[in-house]
């Protein structure tokens, strides 16, 4: 297929846009064809939208479909849908359905058979995990926590022993004691990197742990958006839960020999103990 024929607007499609999280050169040139191409754009706040289109020199139909209208927006943007309109979906920024309204009009389209196509964009979430420095191989998305402190805390709780690296989005104004329950909840030495303002002038990284980032943010205000990485639990909570992880490989191979195993099956033991194969603690050992 060409390439024109394939980025020509459907009809009866929603188009899922994703939009620059504050750097306007963000914006993909497929996103731009796009916006000025469909017959109608949803948008969370229309007049956020309508600046961002203003930059863009792109005039188009805007309607709203935010938290509070969504039900009776989302039905009567699938009858346009089903008529053979064309819509773009934006929310104020990033991609859209992620922590943003959007998964319920997508799911809506699963299911009257609406064609949903992705003009990918910038995402918080992915951005910060890129720059965390933290593993970024097994993540887990959580959004933001519940404002309500019962239920934050509780779910901190249920992560504890999360092994994959975690992403939250916060606000500032909770900043501090979001950062406080997740001490308690992980421990004060679990490493955290705050990103914030990511893509805008002010773009900061703090890699630190969780005890020092509640120290930092006593005595600064915490200021924009923040997306915030946190390392998974192992490393921690595993050592807590079996201490012969404090041990060296060495010394924990030896520690199941002094129980009477053979070599070869102390080395077994001991690297099911540390999450390793067979091979990487034995090499842990000649290497030394
Ligand atoms: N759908 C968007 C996305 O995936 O990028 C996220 C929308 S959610 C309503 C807004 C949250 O995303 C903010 O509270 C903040 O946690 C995060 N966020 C958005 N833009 C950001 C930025 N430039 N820097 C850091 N965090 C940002």
């Amino acid at each position: 297929m060409a390439e024109n024929e394939k980025n020509k607007i459907e009809g009866g499609a929603l188009y899922l846009v994703g939009t620059p999280i504050g750097n306007l050169a963000d914006i993909s040139e497929r996103a731009k064809k796009v916006l000025s191409e469909v017959d109608f754009i949803a948008a969370e706040d229309t007049r956020n939208t309508a600046k961002l289109l203003l930059c863009l020199g792109i005039r188009g139909e805007l309607v709203s479909y935010f938290e509070h209208n969504k039900k009776a927006s989302g039905e009567r943007i699938i009858e346009r849908l089903l008529s053979g309109e064309s819509c773009a979906l934006v929310t104020d920024a990033g991609m859209p359905a992620i922590s943003d309204p959007g998964e319920d009009i997508v799911r809506l389209c699963a299911e009257a058979g609406v064609r949903v196509l992705v003009v990918p964009g910038p995402c918080a979430a992915v951005s910060a995990l890129a720059l965390s420095a933290l593993p970024t191989g097994k993540f887990v998305f959580e959004g933001f926590l519940s404002a309500n402190k019962g239920e934050r805390r509780a779910r901190l709780l249920e992560l504890t022993s999360e092994s994959r690296t975690l992403i939250f989005y916060e606000a500032p104004h909770k900043l501090k004691t979001t950062l406080s329950d997740m001490a308690d909840a992980f421990g004060e030495e679990r490493r955290v990197s705050l990103c914030r303002e990511l893509t805008k002038i002010n773009e900061e990284v703090i890699r630190t742990t969780l005890a020092r980032a509640l120290e930092y943010y006593t005595e600064h205000e915490p200021r924009g958006e923040y997306v915030l990485v946190i390392e998974g639990a192992d490393g921690c909570a595993r050592k807590e839960e079996n201490p012969l992880l404090t041990l060296t490989p060495e010394e924990h191979v030896a520690h199941y020999e002094a129980e009477g195993l053979k070599r070869m099956d102390a080395i077994k033991k001991a690297a099911k103990d540390r999450g390793l194969s067979k091979s990487e603690l034995y090499n842990s050992l000649i290497e030394k």
